[in-house]
């Protein structure tokens, strides 16, 4: 499993994990994504197609913010509003007793999906985990992680640590090949 399970905004943070692989670029890949999510799953259900980009604008001003965080930089304050603006306001639903997610009522699906994602966001801001955000070693790799452990690198050490690893092995193996050809130059 490669998602975070720790928090809904690292998970969202992290469905853009490289500048190529967005993991809810359509609405069917969205909903794939919401699954894991047990309140925002229904919601996405029934989530129109026209708000889909609002979602992904919110996702990326929330992987800025987390970016600035991990790397101890001070959030764009646009970037910061739309992460968690939302989430600051009262819920636009109620919770059900029962397990099965929200009640929403009349309220709008989008700004219960958007009251929720940004509201995972502040909880996690607020939170000592703040000051364990890290951004992954990987290159290329946008995604955030909480590290438990302070030298933990990778968001995957079967993905990102294992390319890393390779890489550096193809790194010492060109070495190897140019001293032995610099060596075969002098003799
Ligand atoms: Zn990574």
């Amino acid at each position: 499993m490669h998602t975070d399970l720790a928090s809904l905004a690292v998970s969202f943070a992290n469905t853009l994990s490289s500048s190529s692989r967005d993991r809810i670029a359509t609405l069917e890949k969205f909903r794939g994504w919401a699954q894991n999510w047990p309140t925002l799953q229904p919601l996405a259900a029934r989530l129109n197609a026209d708000h889909l980009e609002g979602v992904l604008e919110r996702r990326n001003a929330m992987q800025a913010v987390m970016h600035a965080v991990a790397d101890g930089r001070k959030p764009s304050a646009a970037d910061l509003f739309l992460a968690t603006d939302s989430g600051l306001a009262a819920a636009p639903f109620r919770l059900r007793s029962a397990p099965g997610g929200a009640a929403l009522g009349r309220a709008p699906v989008y700004e219960a999906i958007s009251h929720l994602l940004a509201r995972s966001a502040v909880d996690l801001l607020l939170s000592p985990q703040a000051a364990e955000l890290r951004l992954c070693e990987g290159v290329r790799c946008r995604k955030v992680f909480i590290a438990a452990r302070t030298n933990r690198r990778w968001c995957d050490t079967r993905v990102c640590g294992n390319r890393a690893r390779v890489a550096a092995h193809a790194r010492r193996r060109s070495q190897d090949t140019e001293s032995t050809t610099s060596d075969d130059l002098s003799g």
